[in-house]
């Protein structure tokens, strides 16, 4: 039995809502979910089968009209991520949106930003991408000074902005904050105008949040919320929840841990992936989405008195990457060049390669990115040993031979790839047959 943790019945008659309309009114939902009776209880809800992100790519507007519950008007498309060829979009009806902006504005005035704030937005726009916009319906709903300045404004430009206007809380994407600091660095400006800064779209790693703090000293670190694009706002932090820690809004999203490999709901406490229905979006459903993520629900409650529960999120299910049948995950990798940040103008913004190579050897390559590649270098070594010493299977496996090429190398400010619709630095690239 799922734990039935505060506000869990009024989620679940709230989700029965959104189930019956999506069965009713779009042609993908009825076909999905025939053959399945009323559903009226918790018991009849672990029925409804699960959405995967394919399920949502393949029949999401405009590919079909068929996951929509009314005709295409009142309405906004946004972009989901993935790149050219695979891109994804999002309809919401305006009131949609709306909401999802003001569930969001609601956590950031949790962490105390308000109307004396001069907030610098600095996501990224363009390319249908809702960040920017829905800084701006954020930004409103606060009450506080917008700068609508956004990723592409070129970095001169922006310093331009920052001392005129001196702002107060920075939202913006991790991979360009971490640019930005490390421009700054270069440059020897500091900013002491800045005293919180609010991420969203990725995780900040540890190396990240020592890059930040010093750049622009004693700053609060929260991330903006737990959110996809997708669902809205999933989980909003305050001012005692560990980085990892969410409380749930739950009266906007019922959310459940699943275990998929025992196929059974998790108890609080126990580790499983995250499953999200949307209780505000009934123009284009989401329904047990399975969004990707690692997590568990606590059973305590916060200590800040807040009863909406905390959700404790444990990284993407399948970021990591398998190597020797061991899981290798991302922190392992950024612990191993954490202590060299900053150093010899050594970013927090890096990218693993890992290629199969010929006879079946593998080739893998940390890339890091430095504003002083050359002067850089004489870390390589150093780095390559706490590889070895972190994830031991390296060492075993350069030293047989089966890992042909292992290298570690600095590249330019800015040089990785990135998305060209969210901005953000792909950490991973596994290029290995059948990964
Ligand atoms: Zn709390």
């Amino acid at each position: 039995m799922f734990f039935e943790h505060y506000g869990f019945d009024k989620q679940l008659e709230k989700a029965i809502g959104v189930f019956n309309e999506a069965k009713n009114k779009s042609e993908y939902f009825k076909e999905k979910y025939e053959g399945l009776g009323e559903i009226g209880s918790y018991e009849d809800w672990l029925k409804v089968p699960f959405l995967s992100r394919d399920e949502i790519r393949n029949n999401a507007y405009p590919h079909t009209k068929a996951m929509l519950t009314r005709n295409v008007e009142d309405m906004i498309i946004v972009s989901t991520g993935g790149t050219s060829g695979v891109a994804r979009f999002s309809t919401l009806t305006h009131d949609e949106w709306g909401r999802f902006a003001f569930v969001q504005a609601n956590a950031l005035k949790v962490l105390g930003v308000n109307k004396k704030d001069i907030v610098a937005n600095l996501f990224v726009a363009g390319n249908m991408w809702p960040s920017f916009l829905g800084g701006h319906e954020i930004i409103k709903e606060i009450g506080a000074v917008h700068l609508p300045i956004s990723a592409i404004t070129d970095f001169d430009k922006l310093i331009y902005y920052f001392e005129l206007f001196k702002p107060t809380v920075l939202l913006s994407i991790p991979s360009l904050l971490i640019y930005f600091a490390d421009t700054l660095l270069k440059k020897g400006k500091r900013f002491d105008s800045v005293r919180m800064i609010q991420f969203a779209g990725e995780n900040l790693s540890d190396n990240a949040r020592k890059l930040l703090k010093e750049t622009f000293g004693d700053v609060e670190l929260r991330a903006a919320g737990y959110t996809s694009a997708d669902c809205g706002l999933m989980g909003y932090q305050c001012r005692v929840c560990a980085a990892s820690e969410y409380h749930i809004p739950t009266d906007f999203q019922f959310i459940e841990i699943y275990d998929f490999e025992k196929d059974k709901p998790c108890e609080a406490g126990e580790l499983g992936e995250v499953v999200v229905t949307n209780l505000g979006r009934i123009s284009a459903p989401v329904i047990r989405y399975r969004i990707g993520d690692m997590g568990y629900i606590k059973k305590a409650n916060c200590s800040c008195g807040d009863k909406n529960p905390l959700i404790v999120l444990k990284g993407r299910a399948g970021e990591d990457f398998k190597f020797g049948g061991a899981y290798v995950s991302m922190v392992q990798i950024e612990k191993c060049f954490s202590e060299f940040i900053s150093k010899s103008g050594i970013s927090a913004n890096y990218q693993v390669i890992i290629d199969e190579i010929d006879d079946g050897k593998t080739s893998f390559i940390l890339k890091i990115e430095s504003s002083e590649p050359q002067k850089s270098e004489k870390y390589v070594d150093l780095i390559k040993e706490n590889l070895k010493d972190e994830v031991p299977l390296f060492k075993e496996a350069v030293d047989v031979g089966f890992i042909k090429v292992f290298e570690v190398e600095f590249v330019k400010l800015g040089s990785l790839e990135r998305s060209p619709i969210t901005g953000k630095v792909k950490r991973l690239i596994d290029k290995r047959f059948g990964s």
